[in-house]
């Protein structure tokens, strides 16, 4: 017999973890690993390992805002004709000290002469003959980007822990550093189980069905940075099973679909045991996801997760997407949880934390959310449709329209993006 049922215990006496409980067990034993150099554009998404100190001054002299004129704002007090005694485009800097009474031509960035405190706009000043007309009294200190403005030598520019995006490299490439110290991609080992499965791309026989389940957590995992190791499909017996499994713990995390609910093929906890792969739990009190198990050998996880591949997903997104990313230096590693409003009637047992995948959209100040279609695990289209999952209370009855709903956002933007 396969499927979820409704046994009060997990095994040998031990009680059934509840959500939230499971998802702390799962962080508490999972540790962050190593990490390496990485050059910038690797480093990408990934989380800094060191606290990066600014080299210099940025900018590292004053220099000009402008395409214009500088001077000294003293000689502009009053409309006033300056001579041009310099020209200083970008790329080069002046030897000498501006000369009181005159003004250099410079263009945005080049640095300022000494003595000049003020750049004058081009299209605020009149160039004739030599010299410069400047018709309005002048601020000291106008279109002047000073020395250090932005970042000072010596400042804590990105803390470790710093997740690197493009103003993050921007800033990198500034200190001329071509690599950064990150933490390292995790390895992820996915293993399908299943005598019905076939590779996709190969021809179907009767009861036989493509393995979706190894592409769509392999797409999860390369989602979040993590290096997915696809280990192909394990027959449901002990032998494929070992050989595969035995290939899967070298990664940083094996992640095994299906064959961990009651069938009599449903071996892959026997066989994790017999390699020495220790269980930490067996079943969580969530619907839908139940037979997912938790395990460890040393300080590789295993997740076992059930074979449905709506299931497969919900229970990837709830459990190993955030172990994934706290191994790899994430500090924040669930999803942002906003309040909804509920639109539609869904009947339902108070009993077990369950996932209702929902459609978003913001309504003035007000964020509400539909069901995202039928919601048995059978229905994949209602995953596609959904913007996020709201995660209803084991004690909560029916859901109705006004009822109150905390949703984890699955797509950022869902109401940002125009089309
Ligand atoms: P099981 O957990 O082995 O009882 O599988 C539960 C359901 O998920 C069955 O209908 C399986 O055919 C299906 N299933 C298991 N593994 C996969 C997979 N890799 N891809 C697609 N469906 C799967
Ligand atoms: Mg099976």
């Amino acid at each position: 017999m396969q499927g979820e049922r409704q046994e009060p215990e997990s095994h040998a006496g031990e009680r059934v973890p509840t959500f939230d409980e499971a998802r702390k067990i799962i962080l508490e034993r999972v540790s962050t690993l190593g990490s390496e150099l990485a050059p910038a554009l690797d480093a990408v998404g990934r989380v800094l390992a060191e606290d990066l100190v600014a080299p210099w001054d940025f900018p590292a002299w004053d220099n000009s805002a402008m395409d214009g004129y500088a001077i000294r704002a003293a000689d502009a007090k009053a409309p006033a004709s300056l001579r041009l005694s310099a020209y200083i485009p970008a790329g080069t800097a002046a030897t000498e000290p501006l000369a009181p009474g005159t003004a250099a031509k410079i263009l945005t960035g080049a640095p300022l002469p000494a003595g000049a405190d003020a750049v004058v706009p081009i299209e605020e000043a009149e160039e004739r003959d030599g010299a410069v007309a400047i018709l309005a009294p002048v601020r000291p200190g106008a279109h002047v980007r000073r020395r250090g403005e932005d970042i000072r030598s010596g400042e804590s520019v990105l803390p470790a822990g710093t997740i690197l995006g493009p103003p993050e490299i921007s800033l990198l490439a500034s200190c001329s550093r071509l690599s950064v110290s990150v933490f390292r991609r995790a390895r992820v080992a996915i293993l399908s189980t299943g005598d019905e499965l076939v590779e996709p791309g190969e021809a179907l026989a009767p009861g036989k069905i493509h393995d979706s389940n190894a592409l769509a957590v392999a797409a999860a995992v390369k989602q979040i940075g993590a290096e997915p190791v696809l280990l192909g499909i394990a027959r449901d017996d002990r032998q494929s099973l070992r050989t595969l499994l035995a290939e899967g713990l070298r990664a940083d995390a094996l992640v095994t679909t299906a064959g961990v609910s009651m069938g009599d093929r449903d071996l892959v906890r026997q066989v994790l045991d017999e390699l020495e792969v220790r269980q930490v739990f067996w079943k969580i009190d969530i619907k839908p996801g139940r037979p997912t198990a938790f395990a460890l050998r040393g300080s590789t996880p295993v997740f076992s997760l059930p074979g449905n591949p709506v299931s497969t997903l919900l229970t990837f997104e709830q459990f190993v997407r955030p172990a994934l990313l706290k191994m790899m230096g994430h500090a924040k590693v669930f999803r942002p949880l906003v309040a909804a409003t509920f639109q539609d009637e869904i009947p339902r047992k108070p009993g077990r934390v369950s996932f209702v995948r929902v459609r978003l959209e913001r309504r003035g100040s007000e964020l509400l959310a539909w069901s995202a279609g039928k919601q048995d695990t059978g229905i994949l289209k209602t995953m596609i449709r959904a913007d996020g999952i709201a995660v209803i209370p084991a004690e909560r009855g029916d859901l109705r329209p006004g009822s109150a709903v905390e949703v984890q956002v699955l797509r950022g933007g869902f109401d940002m993006c125009q089309a």
